[in-house]
């Protein structure tokens, strides 16, 4: 993986969407598809995706990610989504954001259908967003692979509870 041309994709916002954050913008990834196809190869490549029976991509930038990796690795994919999106009978949880609190929800259907998971997003901050995903998981029996991101910030910590392995492209 090219690193140095990933960062150059990277945009930083200062002040974005709250005073005080400093918002990575991983959009740029994708419209640079020689790129964003190495970068797929690569997350694909991994032990945490190679273990789990399917992925679970999270709300909103996940999705974009998780669902390149599920067509590269030719493995099924479910979504955690925010409030309110999802239709039928969903699991919820509520967690905090590095800017404010929220909650996910997956639909139980699709949460029954698969035992082992990796969690796919495109950042990974504090951690509450992924310990969200992992607690929905974890409280109805499945396992939890890891989680794959591209981005981590790491000053904020947020791999520290974790007791499964994260991966992450872009440490930052
Ligand atoms: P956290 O729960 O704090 O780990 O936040 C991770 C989630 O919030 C991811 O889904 C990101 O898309 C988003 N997020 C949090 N902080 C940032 C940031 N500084 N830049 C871009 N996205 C962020």
């Amino acid at each position: 993986m090219r690193i140095k041309r990933l960062i150059e994709l990277i945009d930083t916002y200062k002040d974005f969407p709250k005073k005080g954050i400093e918002f990575k913008d991983v959009l740029g990834i994708i419209q640079e598809p020689q790129v964003f196809k190495e970068l797929i190869s690569e997350m694909s490549s991994s032990q945490i995706i190679k273990n789990a029976e399917a992925i679970v991509s999270i709300d909103a930038r996940g999705f974009i990610f998780g669902s390149a990796i599920s067509f590269y690795s030719s493995k099924p994919m479910i979504v955690a989504r925010k409030p309110g999106k999802l239709p039928g009978e969903v699991i919820e949880e509520e967690y905090y954001l590095e800017y404010g609190k929220s909650s996910l929800s997956i639909q139980k259907e699709s949460l029954d259908r698969f035992s082992s998971y990796a969690i796919v997003d495109d950042l990974l901050a504090t951690g509450g967003t992924i310990d969200c995903v992992a607690n929905i998981l974890m409280k109805r029996g499945k396992k939890v692979t890891g989680v794959v991101t591209v981005v981590e910030l790491m000053n904020l910590n947020g791999r520290v509870d974790f007791n499964f392995p994260v991966e992450t492209m872009l440490s930052l």
